[in-house]
């Protein structure tokens, strides 16, 4: 059995959060001088811990288990957002460590495990960098396009980090799962109680932008029933979302109107324009078509009562399933050890996505306090960051002996 220190694995997380370290978060954006030493401490933890070490051009750091032609392969990415937390990727990094770690000293596996750091998966330049290009998915015209928001290029960063390695690809030979682990980012688990859930699937996203088209007119002496004002009927459409959504989806869905403007914003000018940012996610593209239709069924009857609305579809991502086999196993593994568990969709995005186009993936996330994310405030409780890498050590030991 894979027996992980617990110890060791709290004194690595505080270890690798010094890099970068921002008051209570950690600021370790993708390509900047933290986040290559950071993945050079992790380099060298891999290579402690007995495993074939290399770091590719990217900075996605691999630890491959000695002397095995299989493996279950377990990681996260160590890059932050600007001003982040401390765990959000660091965790599932250094259980990966742990886990492989415990299991080299242990010695008894009959396959082994391998840990994997990767690169930009916050997309300071190109989202999920690291397991994309692991999957072979990222060509030269995506390197050469991908910018930050401060125009400066991916290719530019990679040059300024003296990164040579071939990038790592996925092996479906020798990888027989991957296995990430990560901060909730939600208050779901702490208001149930439960030690981890069992991711089922990562959300898809469909984003939309929402255009309403009026005419500017003094707004002090154009009578309220003689203008054309664009945004009243866009709240309208708002709470037409608010009201309706509810009953179109189902619990796991989310919705978010994050954006709305009315143009030339001024108090005393009839809006001309305006425009809103509708963002839904579901497991099931079945409810994302419904909600879709919904909307432009919503819009239509709008623009028969006077308005002019349109909308265009600005993303669309489909849902990714993760492995049933692997969420039962992370289940059995649950409950050998006795913590509470429930099943949950991902709201948020994770290189799992891309790593489940390959291999059978399979996820479990940890309680965040204050369901915080994305934050300097982001925390998780000790005993739950070690209850989390006890689940994921006990999941890897069962899948490493059915082979
Ligand atoms: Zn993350």
């Amino acid at each position: 059995m894979i027996e992980i220190k617990p110890d060791r694995l709290l004194s690595d997380l505080r270890a690798l959060a010094k890099f970068g370290q921002y008051k209570t978060g950690v600021d370790r954006i993708a390509f900047s001088a933290l986040d290559i030493e950071a993945r050079k401490w992790i380099a060298q933890r891999y290579k402690e811990a007995g495993l074939d070490t290399s770091m590719d051009r990217y900075g996605t750091v691999y630890g491959a288990a000695p002397g095995v032609s299989k493996a279950v392969l377990i990681g996260s990415h160590s890059d932050t957002v600007p001003r982040g937390g401390w765990l959000d990727g660091a965790l599932g990094v250094i259980y990966g460590l742990e886990v492989a770690r415990a299991a080299q000293e242990q010695g008894d596996l009959p396959i082994g495990i391998d840990a994997i750091n990767f690169q930009d998966e916050e997309g300071t330049y190109l989202p999920c960098l690291g397991s994309r290009a692991m999957i072979g998915t990222i060509d030269d015209a995506a390197l050469a396009a991908a910018k930050a928001t401060d125009g400066s290029k991916l290719i530019d960063a990679i040059a300024g980090a003296g990164l040579t390695g071939e990038p790592r690809r996925l092996d479906p030979a020798r990888h027989i799962a991957f296995l990430e682990s990560h901060i909730e980012q939600g208050p779901r688990l702490e208001h149930s109680g439960n030690k981890v859930a069992i991711i089922t699937s990562i959300a898809g996203i469909r984003r939309m932008q929402v255009l309403s088209e009026g005419r500017a007119d003094h707004a002090g002496t154009t009578p309220v029933d003689m203008r054309s004002d664009a945004l009243t009927p866009l709240l309208r459409f708002g709470l037409f979302v608010a009201d309706r959504f509810p009953a179109l989806g189902n619990t796991e869905t989310m919705w978010n109107i994050g954006r709305i403007e009315a143009t030339p914003g001024a108090a005393n000018v009839v809006p001309s324009g305006a425009r809103l940012t509708l963002e839904f996610r579901d497991s099931d593209d079945a409810v994302l078509d419904r909600i879709e239709a919904a909307v432009i069924d919503a819009i239509a009857a709008l623009n028969k009562a006077g308005a002019h609305i349109t909308s265009e579809l600005t993303a669309k991502i489909s849902p990714t399933p993760m492995d049933n086999g692997i969420a039962d196993t992370f289940e059995q593994a649950a409950r050998a050890v006795g913590y509470g568990y429930e099943r949950m969709v991902s709201g948020a995005g994770h290189d799992a996505m891309f790593l489940a186009r390959k291999i059978p993936t399979g996820m479990i996330f940890v309680p965040s306090i204050g369901g915080r994310s994305h934050d300097i405030a982001e925390n998780t409780k000790d005993e739950d960051i070690v209850a989390g890498c006890v689940v994921m050590a006990r999941a890897a030991d069962i899948l490493a002996r059915k082979v």
